[in-house]
């Protein structure tokens, strides 16, 4: 590990990373690889998660793809001069700014997304000129492994490394000199990664989680906000870091809508989700047991509630009798169960929400101006969707991260490229006139 870690530093040291040309070319060895081995890929991500080929297409090969064509034919105009004036004060003058890549980054990935949170990162630190060493998760074993053998096969060798690995191993890694740590994950192991990086003050970039909640007034259109939410809520068996994770809405409103998700749950996945082949699985046993535990004691769900521990099913679950001190408004979901809790209004909305970390997202399904303004105004969360989940999501013209407790520093498209760049300072002034002799002691006060 410390050898791989230290070739990183001498490749980058050389200079290698730096041409455009070279950038662009791993881009263009990365679109490669995506293109060839989409099978595989969908393959090793179905045997990790159960996760359907048709979603791995979408929401982890269509957005890697994506993030590549934004960004490579812009990183030149990015990583230029760009010209500013300086303050007359000291003319005459020039200055400017460059972005220079950090260097050696680490990439550390969780499994929900196993692909896109691994190469997403990799394309804006590489736009940015960089070495990369990423670590994806031990829980996505085969979407790792394959992820290893196809950088290693593709991408230039001197540049990047996998390593793969659990605890131990992320431990050791994170004892190792990086320019910048990115970690996506929870922020239990978050706070570990910063300590960590605190240690040898490596800036870091976490993507964390949060329960990202949703609000719903009556001036919606509720039959296209009660599908949307179920599609943000179920896809990928709801282990989304962006999902909606709880609804909010007016007294009257909680039943009709929990009719309305069920019904779309059975449109997108049948009478029997546990044999559609659109619908996921939970990643293990762990976290299906941590799921299960959230289920209401008495089996009394709005509509769901069924699993099935050897199959790692949790059917789409609604809950409508819940407290706010209950488990499951306790910690994120991170799972196929929406709890559906009733508000007096938008603004007990708003102060429910602001009681509590601020989440990665928020989503707001309302007609109203005020309502929309309300949560732009005096809500804070990493983003925040008016009739749209995940949307942000999908946009490399978008910053997307977290703020607070789910997370700091964003990425995607030109905030990836700025997060994996130092923008230097460069100023210039000639030597004749030596106009900067007026600064000079003994102090005639000038100013004043
Ligand atoms: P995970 O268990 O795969 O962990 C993520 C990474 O951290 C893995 O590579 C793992 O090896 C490493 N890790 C685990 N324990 C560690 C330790 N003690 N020390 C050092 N490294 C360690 O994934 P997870 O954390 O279960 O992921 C799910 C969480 O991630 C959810 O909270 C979800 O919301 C969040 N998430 C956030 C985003 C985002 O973009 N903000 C995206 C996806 C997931």
């Amino acid at each position: 590990m410390n050898d791989n870690v230290a070739g990183l530093h001498r490749v980058f040291d050389t200079g290698a990373t730096l041409p455009l040309d070279w950038r662009r070319e791993q881009l263009r060895r990365m679109k490669g690889m995506i293109t060839a081995h989409r099978k595989d890929i969908e393959h090793a991500v179905y045997l990790d998660l159960g996760k359907p080929a048709a979603e791995t297409a979408l929401m982890e090969i269509k957005l890697v793809l994506d993030e590549i064509k934004f960004v490579e034919p812009r990183l030149a105009r990015w990583s230029g001069r760009h010209h500013v004036t300086m303050p007359l004060l000291m003319q005459p003058a020039r200055s400017w700014t460059i972005t220079e890549p950090k260097g050696v980054i680490l990439v550390i990935s969780p499994w929900n997304y196993p692909l896109m949170l691994s190469l997403e990162p990799m394309v804006d630190a590489i736009a940015a000129g960089n070495c990369v060493c990423l670590k994806p998760s031990e829980l996505s074993p085969n979407t790792s492994a394959l992820l290893q053998r196809l950088i290693g096969e593709y991408l230039d060798p001197r540049a990047f490394a996998v390593v793969q690995g659990a605890v131990p191993e992320t431990t050791e890694l994170l004892r190792q000199p990086f320019d910048h740590i990115f970690y996506t994950g929870n922020g239990r192991v978050g706070s570990i990664v910063m300590e960590a990086a605190a240690k040898q003050l490596t800036p870091v970039t976490l993507e964390l989680g949060s329960k990202s909640p949703v609000f719903v007034d009556a001036s919606a259109n509720l039959d296209v906000a009660a599908g949307r939410i179920a599609w943000g809520r179920f896809t990928n068996a709801g282990q989304t870091c962006v999902a909606p994770d709880y609804v909010l809405t007016t007294p009257e409103l909680v039943e009709p809508l929990a009719q309305k998700i069920s019904a779309f749950t059975h449109k997108f996945f049948g009478d029997n989700p546990a044999e559609s082949a659109s619908y996921g699985r939970i990643v293990n046993t762990r976290q299906f047991d941590r799921l299960a535990g959230l289920l209401p004691t008495d089996g009394k769900a709005f509509s769901g509630g069924e699993t099935n521990r050897e199959r790692l099913y949790i059917a789409p679950t609604i809950l409508t009798n819940v407290r706010p001190d209950d488990p499951v408004m306790q910690e994120e979901i991170f799972g196929p169960i929406l709890p559906i809790l009733a508000v007096r209004d938008a603004r007990e909305a708003v102060k429910f929400i602001n009681r509590r970390p601020k989440p990665l997202a928020l989503y707001v399904f309302s007609r109203s101006k005020a309502t929309r303004l309300l949560f732009e105004r005096h809500t804070s969360s990493g983003a925040l969707g008016f009739n749209l989940p995940l949307g942000h999501l999908l946009s490399s013209r978008l910053p997307f991260g977290g703020i607070g407790a789910s997370g700091m520093g964003s990425y995607h498209g030109k905030a990836g490229f700025l997060e994996f760049s130092h923008v230097k300072t460069v100023t210039s002034k000639p030597t004749f006139p030596d106009t900067l002799r007026i600064a000079y002691p003994p102090y005639r006060n000038i100013l004043r």
